[in-house]
Order: structure tokens, then sequence, then C-alpha cells
């Protein structure tokens, strides 16, 4: 038994469960499924499953159905669970619930109420993409899906191209292709992306590279499963490149490669690869 069972505080308690892997549930996550008084779920064959998977029993507890579009009736039982001074937890089919995913409103509803609302933290893609990208996290911004038609799907991509932080989308696999393609011709090919394919399952995947070069390998191939883009911000390289010259051969008279490809980097707002690799060509010439 990899869970314990105690009586917990009432309150709604939001529960993150696997994007893939079953096992990445938390112990955490299991106690409060094992404890909880209510259980609801956006997907209640799913949230099943899981518990059967764990060994965490229902018993005669009630499972509900619940979205945020299933309209205020599904939410008044549970805000009425909640005023009965029972605990509920709430589970989205997978990954953290509110993360494109239903339990926005429910939490607002909570916690206007004054119910206790909580959180069991865990796996979440858009965290896992950026992870394996290999793309600055410093700062992101988290755009969900894009709008399926080509034009507002360029609109939306223009919208953003002046965000100063990695950009991190949701993705189906039958239109990422042309939104790689949209990505390219809007925000210029050179930017550096990667793409998180079946994350933490048995066939993950992460591809790197330009806009141009992941789009030309997409429009090659036909891709399957779960998808997260990542496209890294603007970088002002080519306005400021004698600059940048300038400033790294300043920097390389006192400094490691290293040391000066990095300082540069950061000053100028540059790929560290790409100024690495101009530092390493400087020094030899
Ligand atoms: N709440 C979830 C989370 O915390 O990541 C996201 C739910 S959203 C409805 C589903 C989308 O998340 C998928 O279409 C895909 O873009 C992304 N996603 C979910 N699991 C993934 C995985 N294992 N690998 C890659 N992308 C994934």
């Amino acid at each position: 038994m990899n869970h314990k069972t105690e009586k917990l505080q009432p309150g709604l308690y939001f529960v993150a469960t696997p994007i893939g892997t079953a096992r990445d549930i938390t112990l955490r996550a299991l106690d409060v499924l094992a404890s909880a008084d209510v259980i609801a779920a956006e997907d209640t064959r799913s949230m099943r499953r899981l518990l059967e998977i764990h060994g965490v029993p229902l018993g005669d507890r009630p499972l509900l159905s619940y979205h945020d579009h299933s309209g205020a009736g599904a939410r008044d039982k549970l805000m009425t669970f909640l005023a009965e001074g029972r605990s509920v937890a709430y589970a989205s089919e997978a990954g953290t619930p509110l993360i494109a995913d239903p339990g926005y409103h429910l939490s607002r509803a909570a916690a206007e109420a004054g119910h206790g609302v909580t959180s069991a933290p865990g796996p979440c893609a858009i965290i896992t993409a950026l992870t394996l990208a290999g793309l600055p996290t410093d700062a992101f911004f988290f755009a969900g899906f894009l709008p399926n038609t080509s034009k507002a799907r360029c609109t939306a991509l223009a919208a953003l191209s002046d965000v100063p932080g990695t950009l991190v989308f949701y993705e189906s696999p039958k239109r990422v292709a042309d939104m790689l393609k949209d990505a390219a011709a809007t925000l210029g090919g050179t930017r550096e992306a990667a793409i998180g394919r079946e994350l933490t399952k048995k066939f993950e995947e992460v591809l790197r590279g330009t806009l141009d070069e992941l789009s030309q390998g997409a429009a090659e191939r036909r891709f399957k499963g779960e998808i997260v883009v990542l496209i890294d911000r603007a970088r002002g390289e080519t306005d400021n490149a004698d600059d940048i010259e300038t400033a790294l051969k300043e920097a390389l008279k006192t400094m490691s490669l290293r040391d000066a490809s990095e300082v540069v980097a950061q000053a100028y707002g540059a790929h560290k690869r790409k100024i690495y690799q101009l530092a390493l060509k400087l020094k030899q010439d």
C-alpha cells in the first residue's frame, strides 16, 4: 500500500495526476485520494482506473464528474459538500488541474465562499517540457493551444513576438506541422525551438532546432501522441552583431572563453551557444 488514510481537513484539494507514467503520482496525491470524503474528476473513468492502479479503494465515497462547463448544477453539488464541512478532492484527466484543464471556476467559487483550497502538486506537461527543451527557463509564457486556422494562429503568434521569455504551447499532433510553419513565418525561422512529444511515456521524444529546421522536419513526418512546442524569445543578435563582437573581444582579454561568452550573451540577451561559437572563432582568429 502506497498511501495512508487519515481524516482530512475540510476543503477543496486539487490533485495533480500523471501525464503518462502512472507511477509519477505523488504519495500525497494518493493520500488525498484515499482520504477525501468526496472525489470529483473531469473523467470519472480515468479516475477509477487511477485508483485501481494504485490500490486506492473508492469504497462507498461519491465519485462525481465535474468540468467547468458541466454547468452550475455540478458545481453547486460540490459546493454543498464543502459547506457541509467535507473534504473534496478534484483531479482533471491528466496533469495539473486548471492548466489547460477544468477547475478554475470551482477554485474561485470555493475560495469566494471561504472554504479552504489547497493543492497536491505534481506532473505538468509545461514544466516537464521546459526541463527537457534546452531553452532558457528564467522566464516563460504559457500560451495554451493556438487557434486552429492559420490566419488566427499567425495573429496570435504575432502578439507574442516580443514576450521576453520562452513561449510554451500545447499542440495537437495533427496541427503541429502547420503551427511550426506559421511560427517560422511570423516569428522568424532562426529562433531556437523544441518539440516535446509523449513526455514521460514509452515513446518520449524531444526535438531541438531552429523553427525552420523543426518546421521542415515536421513537414516530412506524421506526428502521433501528445505534444508541447517551445519557442525561444526574440534575440536581437543581427542588430547588435558589431557590438557583440567588440564586447567579446574585450571580455576575452581578461576572461575564459566560457565566462566571456556567458557575460556577453547575458548582456545582449543573446543565445549562449551562438555567442560561445563566435568567441571560439574570435579566439582561433
Ligand atoms: N493539465 C495538463 C498538464 O498539467 O499538463 C494539460 C492538459 S491539456 C488538456 C492536454 C495537452 O497537454 C496535450 O494536448 C498536450 O499538448 C499536453 N500534454 C499532456 N501530456 C503530455 C505529454 N505526456 N507529453 C507531451 N504533451 C503533453
